[in-house]
């Protein structure tokens, strides 16, 4: 796990931004420098603070042994909020996905063609991002609503960032939550978020030995999504072999060939995520 992402610590700081067309962002501060200066921005939109947690600073320098103990306490911390998110999700009947993957391999767009297509089920987006809301901004032109959260120095969204997300964005009963992790395919495959499956992205114009490489991920995701196919007569990229590999490190995943510019495959997920979300309402 990483240790100076921001994840050593009791708790992200937390700061809730509604702008005027009533669209959130929630940004994380994670280290102490960071902290001072959250109170220097402007603030003139109404928006509520959260500074539950005191500053902090991190210790680089900490022994191994005692840094195996605090990223165990971490991740049994994150553990027992993920189960909250679960349970809570699971009472609205809510499908939530957490989409992995490394930048670039096409999740927003994937997304937004998905909402496209998927316009008889309800859905609401978390974005995750280190900065920016454009990701969100994508979403919100396909007319579905989004929440952006910026993690700053942090390389995954944890299930304290979602649970207060989720009380923020607010599900409706028997919908689709898609959660689109940072693009990193490391330390999100150790944090639970509450999802009901992780749905991992991997593009051709990526290395078909990712799987080989990133295994955890891999071994963590219930479906893989082999996006950009329309690329693949220009890239050197074997998607046989590319599929293999995932199966050769989780035996129990589904690969599905995807294109989100040509539509290619996108029935086939949109099947898959109606199938998901019948047993989610059950
Ligand atoms: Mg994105
Ligand atoms: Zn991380």
């Amino acid at each position: 796990m990483c240790t100076t992402c921001g994840c050593g610590h009791s708790g992200p700081h937390m700061h809730e931004v509604r702008d005027a067309d009533g669209n959130i962002t929630l940004t994380v501060h994670d280290h102490e420098h960071e902290h001072a200066h959250a109170h220097e921005h402007d603030h003139d939109h109404g928006h509520s603070h959260d500074h539950a947690h005191p500053a902090h600073s991190h210790d680089h320098d900490m022994p191994a042994g005692r840094a195996i103990a605090v990223e165990e306490d971490i991740l049994a911390r994150n553990d027992a909020i993920a189960a909250e998110n679960r349970a809570r999700l699971a009472a609205s009947h809510v499908l939530a996905l957490n989409l992995v993957s490394s930048p670039g391999s096409g999740k927003t767009e994937l997304l937004t063609k998905t909402l496209r297509t998927l316009t008889d089920i309800p859905s609401a987006v978390i974005e995750g991002d280190q900065e920016t809301t454009n990701d969100a901004a994508r979403i919100r032109a396909t007319g579905v609503r989004a929440l952006q959260i910026n993690t700053g120095k942090g390389c995954h969204l944890d299930a304290q960032m979602v649970k207060r997300a989720i009380e923020a964005i607010k599900p409706q009963e028997n919908s689709i939550l898609f959660i689109e992790n940072v693009g990193n395919l490391v330390c999100p495959a150790e944090f639970d978020l509450g999802e009901a499956h992780k749905v991992a992205v991997l593009s051709v114009t990526e290395g078909e030995d990712k799987p080989l490489k990133y295994p955890d991920m891999f071994r963590a995701s219930s479906l893989v999504l082999m996006n950009k196919i329309d690329l693949l007569p220009y890239v050197p990229f074997d998607a046989d072999k590319a599929e293999a590999n995932v199966l050769r490190v989780n035996p129990k995943a589904k690969v599905l060939r995807v294109s989100a510019t040509t539509g290619e495959g996108i029935d086939k997920w949109c099947a898959w995520l109606k199938a998901q979300l019948v047993l989610a309402s059950l």
